[in-house]
């Protein structure tokens, strides 16, 4: 029995455990990965790859959900946090 609940990934729209997902979240006006997933404010959930995050980004999933621009230092902090994160 797994305790963890399921959650969607913004970008390939898997369901997934919690812990398998990168949490994002929009904390006050800053976008953040909340690996705790602890933080408060709107948040989404994506696999750990670079392909979901492409796939958010098309979707405008990000821009959406967390009410932010996905500048290019943004998206290549997230790229960061996914390959070593
Ligand atoms: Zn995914």
């Amino acid at each position: 029995m797994s305790a963890s609940p399921l959650e969607e990934c913004a970008g390939c729209g898997d369901l997934r455990d919690e812990i398998e997902l990168m949490r994002v979240v929009n904390n006050k006006g800053e976008v953040k990965v909340d690996p705790g997933s602890d933080l408060p404010g709107r948040g989404i959930y994506l696999c750990p790859q670079v392909k979901c995050l492409d796939l958010a980004c098309e979707k405008n999933a990000l821009k959406q959900e967390l009410k932010v621009e996905i500048t290019d230092e943004l998206y290549e902090s997230l790229v960061e946090e996914i390959k070593h994160g």
